[in-house]
């Protein structure tokens, strides 16, 4: 892998690990362990593992290996860690670092799951956790102690698709010495530039726009070498929550085409929110690459794109939400996001049903609202279909 290359280039054949055979499209390691030609280099691999020698597929494996590398090559990161799913991606980068006793300023606008961990789990290891409206620099400012050890936020949150400042809470967690973890699935990787903006861990679902395909679970975390092997690899190692070689296959094959998808999926989430901008069915479009977003200026300086997802609130509350879904012809009633076929998700009762009232419109989940993942079909099909499914609202 040359650090000349350009982003597609990297996509295409970073981290690519050729057998003796020389394969063209990247071999599937379906193997548990490895054999040593002798016992003394058992022994020696046991003390220290070269890059390119394995133990045991939970530590590591040469097609997660392409993985990680190909990742962290597009992100920017010095090094990555595949993980079994987005969530074990998420419980990693938290758990592997904190202990009792920390404490955790987190945005209240997250995944359900990524709330139950930091709700719930992490509490009862005696780890202190303030959440804060993510979008307001004041409340993280006031949250923020000389002994928060991480801050946590999805830089655009589900579904209500607010952008959270990087590089301003980046900066404050800093002066405090925090870890900033950040959950950055909506913004994309491709569009990513958190790290750049001075993120230190970055997580993944790769089960969102990496496979793109809706096949496999997987998730990343992403960082500096020192975090990645002396923090995360250990407590992944010994806990279980490997990518398996499959799944790797997938995502890696995923990530040659990712820039063509999520580049395709976003223009058309932005032809979309013109097509259906001011629809008189409609109380609102929420789309973070249009002008009308109120943080566009944000957006644009910190992915220059808005993503491949957008919501649309729907007039007339819950009833008029499910004759628009359920009079889509081409979109999909599911709850994947960045996936080829277009999803479109009720939040209110899916996703986020579990939530009380008053918190899902403290977090505007209107019962009119629907989360809208933009796929690969053609756009003027998509227009078509959302503006005959929301005549029959
Ligand atoms: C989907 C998602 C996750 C969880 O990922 P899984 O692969 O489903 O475990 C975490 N955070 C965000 C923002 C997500 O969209």
């Amino acid at each position: 892998m040359s650090d000349q290359w350009n982003k597609r280039t990297t996509l295409v054949h970073g981290g690519t690990r050729r057998s003796q055979y020389n394969e063209v499209s990247e071999a599937i390691f379906l193997t548990q362990g490895f054999v040593y030609d002798t016992a003394e280099d058992a022994e020696a691999r046991f003390i220290e593992a070269g890059p390119d020698e394995f133990i045991y597929a939970r530590y590591g494996n040469p097609t997660v290996a392409m993985f990680e590398e190909r990742i962290a090559a597009l992100e920017g990161a010095e090094d990555a860690f595949a993980t079994a799913s987005g969530m074990a991606a998420v419980n990693a980068a938290l758990t592997s670092m904190l202990k009792a006793g920390d404490h955790v300023v987190a945005a209240q606008a997250l995944f359900g799951s990524c709330l139950y961990i930091l709700e719930e789990i992490l509490p009862r290891f005696g780890v202190e956790v303030t959440l804060v409206d993510g979008t307001d620099l004041a409340q993280w400012k006031a949250a923020l102690r000389p002994d928060t050890k991480a801050v946590f936020f999805e830089s655009t949150s589900n579904p209500t698709l607010e952008v959270i400042d990087i590089k301003s809470v980046t900066d404050l967690a800093h002066a405090v010495g925090a870890t900033v973890i950040i959950d950055n699935v909506f913004a994309t990787p491709v569009f990513s530039r958190a790290i750049e903006l001075g993120a230190d861990v970055v997580v993944y679902s790769a089960t969102k726009h990496i496979d793109g395909q809706g096949r496999a679970l997987g998730g990343v975390v992403l960082g500096t070498r020192e975090f990645i092997r002396k923090t995360v690899e250990p407590y992944m190692k010994h806990t279980g929550g490997a990518m398996s070689p499959f799944s790797a296959w997938i995502m890696l094959k995923g990530l040659e085409t990712i820039d063509l998808r999520v580049r395709a999926q976003a223009a058309s989430a932005l032809a979309l929110t013109d097509a259906v901008q001011g629809h008189e069915k409609l109380e609102q479009v929420i789309f973070p690459g249009h002008s009308s977003h109120p943080q566009f200026d944000l957006v644009k300086a910190q992915t220059g794109k808005g993503g491949t997802v957008m919501s649309l609130d729907v007039k007339g509350g819950q009833e008029a939400a499910f004759r628009f879904l359920n009079a889509l012809q081409i979109a999909v009633i599911s709850n994947n996001l960045g996936d080829a076929k277009s999803i479109a998700t009720h939040p209110a009762t899916t996703t986020h049903q579990r939530l009380p009232d008053d918190q899902k419109v403290a977090l505007g989940i209107t019962p009119g609202l629907v989360r809208f993942s933009v796929g690969l079909e053609d756009p003027d099909d998509l227009i078509a279909d959302v503006m005959q499914a929301l005549a029959q609202v």
